[in-house]
This record gives C-alpha cells, sequence and structure tokens, in this order.
C-alpha cells in the first residue's frame, strides 16, 4: 500500500491563526486583532471594488498594467519592476519558493512576523531565527546566524508585532553582510504609518543591488485586507521569477479598481495616519499609567506586557467578556503581551478603560486573599 502525503515539511506548518471576528454570545464586537486601519478603507476604493459588476465575468488584466503604473507614478517606481499580488503574503510565498528551497535555510528575526517560518516550513526549508535586542532586529546576529545554507532572510520593517523598526543605516549594514546570492525581503507592510527621519522602506536598497525586494500592502493603511492586495518592487531578475511563479490572473478585478481608487485618494491616508499616531500614543500612555508595559511602536499597533501569559490571557478573557478581540501573542513566543490593534477613538477609550478594570479587579483580588 503507498500512501498520499504531502511534501515534506508540509504538515510540519503550524497554520497561521488569525485574528478572530467573533465571540459566541456576544453580539457587538469590536475587533483589534488583525491591525486593519482605524477608520476603514476609502469610500471612493470601496465604491470603486463594486463598480463594474458586468465586468465580473471577465478574467482580471492579469498584468494589473493600471494598477501598477499608479503604484509606480505615486512612489517614484519603474512599473515595470513591479508586481501585485493577492495581498503581501502571497508575494512572501512566492518570493520564498522561488530562492528556498528543501534543506535551504530562511533566516529574519526572533520575533519576526509568523508567515516567514510558515513559509520556510512547507518548502522543506530551515527557519532560522536570530535573537532580537529590546524587541528590535539586531543585524549582528541576524549577519552571524547566517551560513552556507542560507537563501533568504525576510525583515518586517517595521516589524509586527513588536511595533518596533531599523534605521535605514541598519538595514544598509544587513545588506552590506549578507552574501550576493542571499535574497533579503524587506517586508514594509506598515511603512506609511513612518515618520522617523532615519527609516526607509526600502526603494534605494532595491535600486542598488540584485538581491532585494520590498513588498508592500493594501491591507494596512488602506485597510483593504478583505480584498487581499500587495505589490513588491525588486530588481527586473527577480520581478521576473516572481511573474512566473504567480497565478496569471492572481489579483481580482474589484481588488484592482480598489487599489486605483484608494491610492488616488491620498487624503484618507492622511487622515488614518494622523488619527492612527495620535490614538496609539494617547492609548500607549494610558496603559503605561495603568502599570503596562508599553513599548514605544510605529505601527498601528501596540504590545501590552503583563507582568506573565496567565495574567495577558486574563485580560484577554476579560476583554473578550465584553466584547474586544485582541490578539494573544503565544505563538510569537511572547504569552505574557497582547497586541492590539489601534482602532476608533471611542475603541481607543473602551479599551483602555476595561484594561484599568482588569488591573483593578485583580488588584482588588490579591489584596483580599
Ligand atoms: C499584515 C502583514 C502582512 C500581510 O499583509 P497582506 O494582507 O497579505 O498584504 C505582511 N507582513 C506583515 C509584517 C504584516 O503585518
Amino acid at each position: 500500500m503507498q500512501n498520499l502525503a504531502p511534501r515534506p515539511g508540509v504538515l510540519d506548518i503550524s497554520p497561521y491563526i488569525g485574528g478572530e471576528s467573533v465571540i459566541p454570545g456576544v453580539t457587538r464586537i469590536i475587533k483589534l486583532a488583525s491591525n486593519e486601519g482605524a477608520l476603514g478603507p476609502s469610500p471612493q476604493a470601496v465604491a470603486a471594488s463594486h463598480g463594474d459588476a458586468d465586468g465580473l465575468c471577465r478574467y482580471p488584466d492579469g498584468a494589473c498594467s493600471n494598477l501598477r503604473e499608479a503604484i509606480g507614478a505615486h512612489h517614484g517606481l519603474d512599473p515595470t519592476r513591479i508586481t501585485c499580488g493577492g495581498g503581501s503574503d502571497e508575494l512572501i510565498s512566492i518570493l520564498a519558493r522561488a530562492y528556498v528551497g528543501a534543506g535551504d535555510e530562511l533566516l529574519y528575526s526572533q520575533y519576526g512576523f509568523l508567515m516567514y517560518a510558515i513559509a520556510a516550513t512547507g518548502l522543506g526549508a530551515k527557519p532560522v531565527t536570530a535573537p532580537e535586542k529590546s524587541l528590535t532586529a539586531d543585524v549582528h546576529a541576524l549577519l552571524a546566524k547566517v551560513t552556507d545554507r542560507t537563501r533568504a532572510v525576510f525583515l518586517a520593517n517595521p516589524n509586527n508585532p513588536t511595533g518596533t523598526y531599523l534605521a535605514f543605516d541598519e538595514v544598509r549594514r544587513l545588506h552590506a553582510g549578507l552574501p550576493g546570492n542571499v535574497l533579503l525581503v524587506l517586508d514594509a507592510a506598515y511603512a506609511e504609518y513612518m515618520t522617523a527621519d532615519d527609516y526607509r522602506a526600502g526603494v534605494e536598497l532595491v535600486d542598488s543591488a540584485e538581491n532585494v525586494v520590498m513588498t508592500r500592502t493594501f491591507s494596512k493603511i488602506y485597510a483593504l485586507g478583505g480584498l487581499r492586495l500587495g505589490w513588491c518592487y525588486g530588481p527586473t531578475a527577480v520581478i521576473d521569477v516572481v511573474n512566473r511563479l504567480r497565478g496569471p490572473f492572481n489579483v481580482t478585478t474589484p481588488a484592482q479598481m480598489a487599489g486605483l481608487a484608494a491610492l488616488a485618494d491620498q487624503a484618507h491616508v492622511d487622515k488614518v495616519r494622523s488619527h492612527t499616531l495620535r490614538w496609539r500614543d494617547w492609548t500607549t500612555e494610558a496603559l503605561r499609567g495603568q502599570g503596562l508595559d508599553v513599548p514605544d511602536s510605529v505601527g498601528n499597533f501596540i504590545l501590552a506586557r503583563f507582568a506573565s501569559p496567565a495574567e495577558a490571557d486574563g485580560a484577554d478573557a476579560f476583554l473578550r467578556k465584553n466584547g474586544v478581540i485582541v490578539r494573544k501573542m503565544g505563538g510569537y513566543g511572547l504569552a505574557e503581551s497582547l497586541r492590539i490593534t489601534i482602532g476608533t477613538e471611542e475603541e481607543m477609550r473602551l479599551l483602555a478603560e476595561l484594561l484599568g478594570d482588569y488591573q483593578r479587579t485583580r488588584l482588588a483580588q490579591a489584596v483580599s486573599i
């Protein structure tokens, strides 16, 4: 008897667990679990996504020509060196599949985005992590983990879930230390939230090297996660490889239309950014005021660090009971932390109030024991 089995590695994958969106028995849910934009997408993008209903019987433009032109124009990039995907997750998987094989190593930092490990494992490759310092990727440690098996380094910059980032000098230093046959993927899913002078999403490095790609997404500041739309910018040879491996119609027509309209509405992006930064800082201060450790975050989310995993779990359960879903971080080795996406003002005020209530009841219980 010969039994059907997938390739080595596939069954070793711990499937990615997305943020939940229902709590049994609770009708009013506030979802702060998946870093979706606080104010929703641009109304113009929503309208464009259901624009041409008759066109739905046709295959999409497989080359995403108009959208790539628009992305190129907006970011000052050559559209022939851009390719689009069904979310940047698809591009991350394709890049791994293209350059990392069975027995190879895919390197990323300790608290790096979980999709990198999933992509490596499913290919029969070995996910290798390098320790971080202060919840931040450490170039020295990453370079120390490079072996002759290393085929790719994935760096989320800024990183999810830690909310920390590497200054461009550091990213350059990382690249300079890598052999030319190692692909450096700069995952800039949160680049639009960045205001730091020393940050670059990666364009300059892509332009000066043959082995660097930058990935971007419409799921975060553009809040179009449900449509699945991302893109990457890279050297011609890398883009050519991605175009060979991707599905010929991997981006739907509604996603392309919405992406175009979303890009055109930068006023909405500006509004989301300033709202998010304001309420991120407010929430950070509010939670610090309750005694929680909340590292500075540059993304649209914060990490609330409790004294123990049990306390984080207790806070999570208490929030859920009150209709608020945040993200537990055990999968990242940060079980004492909860990741909280920045939402509306009302949502942030409620979250802070609930966490305050939780801390007070816990303290009261501790005193009465
Ligand atoms: C959300 C996220 C992505 C994936 O976004 P898509 O929805 O697949 O475009 C990629 N990288 C990081 C670090 C993220 O947080």
